[in-house]
């Protein structure tokens, strides 16, 4: 489960995100809309750390930080328990698509070579890649280079997997082959948050849907809810421009 409470983030006199509370249960699958600078990204990347929240607390199963007093063994069990995935796959280039999924395994957690390249065997055929176990990213399409970095993330089984608009830089044609996957994965039982465009999977795999801007969570509610019937008018003029 995910817990954040009163999470503000400025970058200088910038106020990105503005007092954030959120709940997400074990195994829910939220979907975050909202316009671009609304923070989507900064919540993501502050939920593991990767940017310091000014105040607040994040809390992700039995890891908490008050970022008033942060340790570094908080900050790695954190990102031991959750993954993400990034807009532009964030992939190693000078390693093959295997070499890109077992390296984590082998050099952070210490497994046998053996054993992190049956894993990578199995997401990659659970991904549809397990032909191109020795190519590099320059010679994959980017839907490919995205079904590797989501079999990299789950190869490290983190309780809680972050997706930022994971087909957003994908050509049109693209885009269906990445949210199959992830479809697949949402049946899985991991905590997901997934900040996305792509409105009609949201429909489909969202538990719950939050609408941000400027800042702030200002709806949420069942993808019926938010899709169908919006209270706010922000959150309505902003599905009229997208929808
Ligand atoms: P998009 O839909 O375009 O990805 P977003 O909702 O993810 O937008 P963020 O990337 O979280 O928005 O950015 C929120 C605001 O914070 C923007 O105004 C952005 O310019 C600013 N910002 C983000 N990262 C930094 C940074 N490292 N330094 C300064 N400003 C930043
Ligand atoms: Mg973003």
């Amino acid at each position: 489960m995910i817990e954040i409470k009163g999470l503000y983030k400025s970058f200088g006199d910038l106020e990105v995100l503005k007092d954030i509370d959120l709940q997400v249960k074990k195994g829910e699958i939220l979907v975050i809309i909202g316009p671009s600078g609304s923070g989507k990204s900064t919540l993501l990347r502050c939920l593991n750390y990767l940017e310091k929240p000014n105040s607040g607390i994040i809390r992700v199963n039995n890891t908490k930080i008050d970022s008033k007093n942060v340790k570094n063994e908080e900050i790695y069990s954190l990102r031991k328990e959750s993954a993400m995935v990034f807009q532009n796959y964030n992939l190693f280039n000078n390693k093959t698509v295997m070499e890109n999924i077992t390296e984590a395994l082998v050099v952070v957690r210490k497994m046998e070579k053996s054993k992190a390249i049956k894993i990578g065997e199995e997401l990659l055929k659970k991904v549809g890649l397990i032909e191109k176990r020795d190519s590099y990213p320059n010679s994959l399409s980017g839907g490919q280079k995205q079904r590797v970095a989501i079999a990299r993330a789950m190869a490290l089984k983190p309780s809680v997997i972050l997706f930022d608009e994971p087909t957003s830089a994908l050509d049109p044609e693209l885009v269906g082959e990445v949210l199959e996957v992830m479809r697949d994965l949402t049946k899985l039982d991991i905590t997901s948050i997934i900040v996305t465009h792509e409105m009609e999977f949201a429909k489909d795999v969202a538990d719950r849907v939050i609408f941000m801007d400027n800042g702030k969570i200002v709806e949420m509610g069942s993808p019926n809810e938010i899709f169908s019937n919006p209270s706010n008018e922000r959150t309505k003029e902003f599905l009229r421009k997208v929808i």
